[in-house]
């Protein structure tokens, strides 16, 4: 039996979930994704030699939170948690969500990856990438803004979370 991982992406409406998953999976990137449609994909990526299957889901809407905690959170094996550099509602949503994931999970850490997504949009920047290194130190999570419009990082996402997901496999 091979690794095999369930990974969802959790974050704010229009941050972009939709536009990173699709990137990873294809190397497109797509401007109007259905904001309501949830998916769940799978790719195999090897990392350090080593395969692995990814489950991947792609949430939609978290107003439900109790949904959410019984589904989401509770199936999934690491989390990316993702926000928008331009804004700062969707950034104060990110230690909301990895609370509730430890909470779920019954933890005091969880694999988990936060990103500052739309990096490309300097000019809108609502949120300081200092900002968002400070609170991925603080909640012990590997950080990286990215940009699925502009393939920048995304790899490096997955490839992040993976090898947490594999070190605490370890563990274990
Ligand atoms: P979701 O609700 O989190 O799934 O967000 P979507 O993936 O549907 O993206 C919401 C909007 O933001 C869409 O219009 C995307 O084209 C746009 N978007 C997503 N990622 C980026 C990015 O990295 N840069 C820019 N400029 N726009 C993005
Ligand atoms: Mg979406």
């Amino acid at each position: 039996m091979g690794e095999r991982f369930r990974v969802v992406l959790i974050g704010g409406s229009g941050v972009g979930k939709s536009a990173i998953t699709i990137m990873f999976l294809q190397g497109t990137f797509i401007s109007e994704y259905d904001p309501t449609l949830e998916e769940t994909y799978r790719k195999t990526i090897t990392i350090n030699g080593k395969c692995c299957l990814l489950d991947i889901l792609d949430t939609a809407g978290q107003e439900r939170y109790h949904t959410l905690e019984s589904h989401y959170v509770r199936n999934g094996d690491g989390f990316i948690i993702v926000y928008s550099i331009t804004s700062k509602a969707t950034f104060s949503n990110v230690r909301k969500l990895y609370d509730l994931v430890l909470r779920v999970k019954d933890s005091d850490s969880f694999p988990t990856v936060i990103l500052g997504n739309k990096n490309d949009l300097e000019e809108e920047r609502d949120v300081t990438i200092e900002e968002g290194k400070e609170l991925s130190t603080e909640l012990g999570c590997p950080f990286f803004e990215t940009s699925a419009k502009e393939n920048h990082n995304i790899a490096e996402s997955f490839t992040a979370l993976v090898i947490n997901l594999r070190k605490k496999l370890e563990q274990e």
